[in-house]
């Protein structure tokens, strides 16, 4: 049941210009160009003024050249700090010819704003923003801090959340919305992901004088067979996460000649051989422990020949999350989705790792991915977002924020 107050605030929400937000935001590309240095800034000072004409406490913070955070805050000096995160930067948009519209148009089409980026996720951080605007307009004090952060490099190395967490942002966060497209579901976990690096050194050779050489192509084989046997092994020990699935392993990278060993030639053994392994994690999973048990597999597959060297490289952790379901910021939007829509509130995991992910692991910000947009639209030609999904997760989000935070007086 809505409250007269909850009532109040949600009369603030303008839907045309809620929409309309939208199609400006996704009409910005923010394609990171390293070549050109051209990416988020645009998008990040849309998001910026809105920002400033909404009266919020500002920041635009480089952290990059062409790359900035906007940190913004409707301040209350008492109470928590509720965090609303969406990344300004969208993937490419590949041929633009495979569009049915240009892939930057926000064409409206059957109830859907079409182009790069309104899914993933322009939509949902548009929707926090509105959010604000309808909890400031309507003059009502919250209990706490809303915090909003348009973050850059989500899709790459996430630099931008990194940054945020460094630049003492996170400290003050008490939980956080990941406001990206999961159809306004409760993803209350999501996968954590490991990559790791291995080489292994032999010797070059002729391909016609095998012998004089040491062959990698053969201890590379019998890794992989091992490491597939170590997946069957963690499936079958960690069982089927409800909400995430399986945990896996996948060599998504096998090459040789490895990277710095000269162009591949029909008639040259390569002397190293290389491969990524790109590992995702389900709650219940310790990487360090899985680390240890492909670094013995690797010493296994070179074992017998002093001329082979293996190493492995650890490029980066993030850990799997989970928030309680008895969370107060869960049940506060799963009782919002149930008040807007009339259905119990769905329950999901996220099978890739977002800025939530970063914020959960380094300082164990409790988190709901949560927003607007089908779920396996991200990254496709002509990616949509329902307009519907669009004006039910701004109404979320107030609703979350209201009854996370409090409100403190009738406006
Ligand atoms: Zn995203």
């Amino acid at each position: 049941m809505l409250s007269t107050l909850e009532e109040h605030i949600l009369s603030h929400i303008d839907d045309d210009e809620l929409i309309g937000w939208v199609q400006e935001l996704t009409r910005i590309p923010s394609v990171w160009k390293p070549e050109t240095g051209e990416g988020e800034e645009a998008a990040a000072r849309w998001v910026a003024s809105r920002c400033r004409e909404l009266g919020l406490d500002t920041h635009f913070e480089f952290v990059q050249p062409g790359r900035p955070n906007v940190v913004a805050l409707h301040r209350m000096e008492t109470g928590k700090t509720l965090m609303f995160e969406g990344h300004t930067d969208v993937v490419t948009e590949g041929d633009p010819a495979s569009w049915t519209d240009p892939p930057f148009s926000a064409a409206i089409r059957d109830g859907r704003i079409y182009g790069r980026g309104a899914n993933d996720m322009k939509a949902g951080l548009v929707s926090a923003l509105a959010a604000i605007k309808a909890i400031v307009q309507s003059g009502v004090q919250l209990d706490g801090t809303i915090l909003l952060a348009a973050l850059c490099d989500e899709e790459g190395d996430m630099i931008g959340v990194k940054h945020f967490v460094d630049g003492g942002w996170a400290d003050q966060v008490s939980a956080a919305i990941i406001c990206e497209p999961e159809e306004n579901h409760l993803c209350i976990c999501q996968k954590g992901v490991m990559w790791l690096h291995v080489v292994i050194h032999g010797v070059m050779a002729h391909g016609a004088m095998p012998l004089t050489g040491v062959n990698t192509a053969y201890p590379m084989a019998r890794f992989l067979s091992l490491v597939r046997s170590l997946e069957l092994q963690v499936m079958a020990d960690h069982g089927v996460d409800p909400l995430l699935g399986k945990p896996s392993i996948t060599p998504t990278i096998v090459m040789s000649p490895a990277r710095g060993y000269g162009e591949a030639q029909k008639n040259v053994m390569p002397g190293a051989a290389e491969t990524m392994l790109d590992c995702r994690l389900i709650p219940g999973q310790e990487p360090d422990a899985l680390v240890r048990e492909i670094d013995n597999l690797l010493k296994s597959a070179v074992a017998g020949e002093p001329r082979l060297r293996a190493t492995l490289e650890v490029l980066e952790i993030r850990h799997p999350t989970f928030t309680d379901p008895d969370h107060p910021l869960v049940q506060a939007l799963g009782g919002a989705y149930t008040d807007l829509t009339g259905r119990p509130p769905v329950y999901g995991g996220v099978p890739g790792s977002t800025d939530g992910t970063i914020l959960h692991a380094r300082k164990d910000v409790p988190i709901v991915t949560c927003g607007p947009g089908d779920i396996h639209i991200p990254h496709h030609v002509d990616e949509w977002v329902s307009i519907d999904e669009i004006k039910t997760a701004a109404r979320m989000y107030v609703l979350a924020a209201a009854r996370y935070l409090g409100t403190r007086t009738v406006g």
